[in-house]
């Protein structure tokens, strides 16, 4: 009987499950273990999961506990996009530059500042409809060629755009496909991007705090229309921007309100 009780009280005390695109944020006191990709910001966990993770049990263990985690796969929609061929198939003049760019933004997400500049909650780069969200299958032209990496703002020309948190930017410039772009890293492997911008309000290596104007929104580079999207990267991962910063803050609150 004392056996069945002690392996009773060895069962895992939590249970979760995740979604792929989504981020896997839990409290610890003392220690955590975890072989997935991960960061922790003040006593926070935070696991992002990749969009093309496949259904998988994972187990981590939290203050020696054990956990087990549930990725399941989530159906994300599909759409059909209709846009100049150029923006399709870059023309040979533009691939150089293409290339370039996804180099330089594999490199930013690829750099950990071991500080965190997260002291309060995210908030939304602006507060409009949500045209487009995050996952959606693009099939351009009738081709299959990505999935929509963040969250589409409804935005007319020339409407601030804020810092969703504080943080350092490390990039303001024009690219081929995400035109006027603004790259904050906030941390800890935690950067927001903004997207289709018509004007910088910042340089590259500014301080921002939370609610910061850092550019007026645009319809630059490969777009249909006018609109600010969001992107947000977790250790290299892109999750959905508005599920990371739903289950931030509700972890944060908890973690920060007195004991
Ligand atoms: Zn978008």
């Amino acid at each position: 009987m004392r056996k069945l009780f002690l392996l009773l009280a060895a069962w895992p005390l939590l249970a979760a499950t995740i979604s792929n695109g989504q981020t896997f944020i839990i409290p610890f006191h003392k220690s955590y273990k975890t072989f997935m990709t991960h960061t922790t910001v003040g006593h926070l966990l935070i696991i992002p999961i990749p969009y093309d993770a496949k259904p998988a049990t994972r187990w981590l263990r939290i203050d020696g506990k054990p956990v087990r985690l549930e990725i399941k796969r989530k159906r994300y929609p599909k759409e059909r996009l209709h846009v100049a061929p150029s923006k399709v198939h870059p023309p040979k003049s533009a691939q150089k530059r293409i290339a370039a760019e996804y180099k330089e933004a594999k490199k930013i997400y690829a750099h950990f500042t071991p500080k965190s500049f997260i002291t309060k909650p995210f908030t939304l780069p602006l507060y409009s409809e949500i045209t487009d969200p995050f996952g959606v299958a693009r099939i351009f032209n009738g081709k299959l060629a990505s999935y929509h990496s963040g969250t589409d703002f409804r935005a007319k020309m020339g409407t601030p755009v804020r810092a969703i948190n504080d943080g350092k930017v490390v990039l303001a410039k024009m690219r081929y496909y995400a035109g006027g772009s603004v790259i904050i890293d906030h941390g800890r492997g935690i950067y927001s991007c903004y997207y289709h911008l018509s004007r910088f309000k910042v340089k590259p290596g500014k301080m921002v705090k939370r609610g910061d104007v850092i550019a007026l929104s645009g319809k630059s580079g490969r777009v249909t229309g006018p609109h600010l999207h969001l992107t947000i990267k977790v250790r290299g991962i892109t999750v959905d921007p508005l599920h990371f910063i739903e289950a931030f803050n509700r972890s944060f609150r908890t973690e920060s309100s007195p004991r």
